[in-house]
């Protein structure tokens, strides 16, 4: 770079050495020599940034084809470029409240509105604020409360920013829809915060907290909300609504001519093809394919089929704490799949799009596209819960028969006599999408607007039976396959637990079966301190997590830790019958790690015993674990009786032996709830 080859015929005149030099006149003046040197040094200069820059070009060029493009991370400039004045936000943990903010955001014209739905998670929630710039401006929020009272992943960004910020909402209007259960402790705690924090902040509330409860017709308790909250909108806004019910479609059918099958989804859940090459780290839209290494019964006796799966894990770089929560996706019936194809005539696997009319929203397509109708029904869509609503609404357009159109046009109606006829003919009925095609028809919709209408299939959480101290690469899952027999004389089948039931460790052509799984994160952990006592409650399915809890608590114990005493109380039917892991739990208690193991049989006598009435009996001894040995209570399993049946228990312990008030001991248990010695992981 230096040698300069340009300059040398200026240093070596050809001419030089020739030509006789002129006498006592030096061919260059110390003026010449000095410009002579400045030209040079800025050549130099000039010369070597100049490679400096050409040297970052290229880093630059060969960074863009991997960068994606921004996204828009501003809600308001979106709202603004797109002409919206409504931005209905979700958080949602199963999908739920995200569908209901679609609906929402749907409806919005027919009520002279025009909105959006967004994810908290996506956009930068300090922009709230902005939102009066907008004229005729609202905020919805449909907010799921998740786990005990937690926010969902989605909005727990949100839930900080409004508790950290007291940023003025002066000039925002908002309204809320929470989504809980009554069955949990913390009954819609996400919807009530949202609502009365931004208040707080100084929005206004354009209508009334509505309060969906998943314990009786969350669809109803929404449908009832909105029919309510739309007028108040009309009103506040001097808007009117236009009336006009007509279905809109929010996606355009593309059936592409030209395929490469290389680039058609099969059921992935994020990138193409990333379940032949899987590549860590593993979430919700990157599932690892666990191979399934155990998969037996538990039970031994009874009609039921309770079962222990162990995933392998090895290699994954997935890592887990006992108490933790394993997603696992599961797969459609394929028998449902092939009679809803043959009930609308189509060839299942033609390759489709749906692309959202709407080019600026996020979300391009309402599962990952291109696939097939095969594949979308198998791998994306929920065919096997009674359909929403909505749905209903949308597909009364494709009945023939006047009739049925009414009757589904009805059930989506708030009218008592609508909500009562879904009540029982869909949701009592258990009636799937497949089954309301059987029942009605002169009900034929395309197969393209049913995939565009149908929520997303959900993964399912188990709470992992498994210590990850102990089994580092296996995850243990320990369910109840659900089935049943509807009213309609139909066999419902939960779609996670028969799936993983037929999950075979080694396939007929010697594959070995997967489960595409990710680990979720909980609070429901053993105490900090091995020597504090732990009490475990958890009758049938419940006893999960405490077989994690023993395993560790064992190894703990073979550190040479100081660990507390350990009790355990399972319930189960008959102890012949699905004592689970009776083996290895009268191994634990052989070997000192188990110091008291309590089970409850309910049918093996006369009347019912259940654990309550074991911890009952026992309450001396619990009241001064709790109270002066600091022990950590956890209950698991089912969240609508017994979760609460033993808490009331509790209550009555304290009040027996403690000599609390009744209003005392609430207080207590609440307390040792916030200081994280009363946890609870229940399903309802
Ligand atoms: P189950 O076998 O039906 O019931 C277990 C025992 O609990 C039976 O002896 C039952 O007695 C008894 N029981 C019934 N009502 C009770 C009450 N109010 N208080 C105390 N005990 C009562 O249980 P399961 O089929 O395993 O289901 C338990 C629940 O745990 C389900 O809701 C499940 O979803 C949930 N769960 C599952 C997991 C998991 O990871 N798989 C984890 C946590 C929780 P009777 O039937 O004789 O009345």
């Amino acid at each position: 770079v230096l040698s300069l080859p340009w300059l040398q015929p200026v240093l070596t005149s050809p001419e030089g050495p020739d030509v006789a030099p002129v006498e006592e006149e030096p061919l260059f003046t110390n003026l010449d020599i000095f410009l002579f040197s400045l030209i040079v040094g800025l050549l130099v200069y000039w010369f070597l940034s100049r490679k400096k820059s050409e040297e970052t070009i290229p880093e630059f060029k060969r960074l863009t084809p991997v960068v994606t493009p921004q996204r828009e991370t501003s809600f308001i400039e979106k709202m603004k470029k797109t002409n919206r004045n409504m931005v209905v936000f979700y958080g949602s943990q199963t999908g739920t409240a995200e569908e209901f903010c679609g609906r929402l955001a749907k409806d919005a014209q027919r009520y002279g509105m025009r909105g959006m739905s967004a994810d908290p998670e996506e956009y930068d929630m300090s922009e709230l604020p902005r939102l009066a710039e907008i004229d005729n401006s609202l905020a919805v929020f449909c907010m799921a409360t998740y786990g005990e009272g937690d926010p969902t992943d989605n909005a727990q960004d949100f839930y900080d920013w409004m508790q950290e910020n007291g940023e003025d909402l002066k000039g925002v209007n908002f309204a809320v829809f929470g989504l809980g259960n009554k069955t949990y402790e913390h009954f819609n705690a996400m919807g009530k915060y949202t609502d009365k924090r931004l208040e707080e902040l100084g929005g206004k509330r354009i209508y009334d907290l509505g309060m969906g409860d998943d314990d009786g017709n969350l669809e109803e308790d929404f449908v009832s909300w909105k029919e309510q909250f739309w007028p108040a909108v009309c009103e506040h806004f001097g808007v009117e609504a236009t009336g006009d019910d007509t279905s809109i479609r929010q996606y355009e059918l593309v059936v592409p001519t030209d395929i490469n099958m290389n680039k058609v989804y099969t059921g992935e859940m994020g990138r193409l093809k990333s379940f032949e090459t899987q590549k860590p780290p593993f979430d919700a839209k990157n599932p690892y394919l666990a191979t399934v290494a155990v998969n037996r019964q538990l039970n031994q006796a009874g009609d039921r089929h309770l079962m222990h799966l162990e995933l392998d894990i090895s290699g994954s770089k997935i890592r887990y704490d006992s108490g933790d929560h394993v997603a696992v996706y599961p797969v459609n019936d394929v028998s449902i799949v092939n009679r809803i194809g043959q009930i609308l005539d189509a060839d299942l696997d033609t390759v489709i799009s749906l692309n959202n009319l709407d080019e600026e929203s996020n979300k391009k397509h309402p599962f990952p596209c291109p696939t097939t109708y095969r594949t979308a029904l198998t791998h994306y869509l929920d065919i096997t819960n009674p359909p929403r609503t909505n749905v209903l609404f949308e597909l009364a357009q494709y009945a023939t028969d006047p009739k049925d159109q009414d009757t589904l046009r009805k059930m989506a109606s708030a009218s008592p006599e609508g909500k009562g006829l879904y009540q029982s003919w869909v949701l009592d009925a258990q009636r799937n999408i497949l089954a309301v095609l059987e029942d009605m028809p002169s009900l034929h919709p395309t197969i393209d607007h049913l995939c565009e209408l149908l929520p997303r299939l959900q993964a399912r959480y188990y709470s992992i039976a498994s210590s990850g101290k102990v089994y580092p690469t296996m995850v243990s899952i320990c369910a109840v396959v659900v089935e049943f027999q509807t009213s309609t004389g139909r066999t419902f089948k939960g779609v996670a637990t028969n799936w993983l039931k037929n999950k075979v460790v080694v396939t007929d052509n010697g594959h070995k079966a997967t489960v595409p799984m990710y680990v979720r994160k909980s609070q429901f952990r053993l105490p900090f301190k091995a020597s504090n006592p732990v009490v475990m409650i958890g009758p049938g399915t419940g006893i999960a997590p405490f077989m994690g809890f023993l395993q560790e608590r064992g190894w703990m114990k073979e550190q040479g830790k100081d660990v507390g005493e350990t009790i355990l109380y399972f319930g189960c039917r008959r102890r012949n019958e699905d004592f689970l892991y009776q083996q290895e739990l009268e191994e634990f208690e052989k070997a000192g790690v188990l110091t008291q193991l309590n089970v409850a049989f309910s049918r093996d006598q006369e009347g019912k015993v259940y654990v309550q009435h074991l911890l009952k009996k026992n309450k001396e001894h619990l009241w001064k674990l709790i109270h002066t040995d600091n022990a950590h209570i956890y209950i698991c399993g089912d969240a609508r009786n017994m979760a609460r049946d033993v808490q009331n228990t509790f209550y009555d312990i304290a009040e027996e032996v403690g000599g609390l008030t009744h209003t005392q001991a609430v207080a207590y248990i609440k307390k040792l709830m916030t200081k994280g010695r009363y946890s609870l992981d229940v399903w309802s």
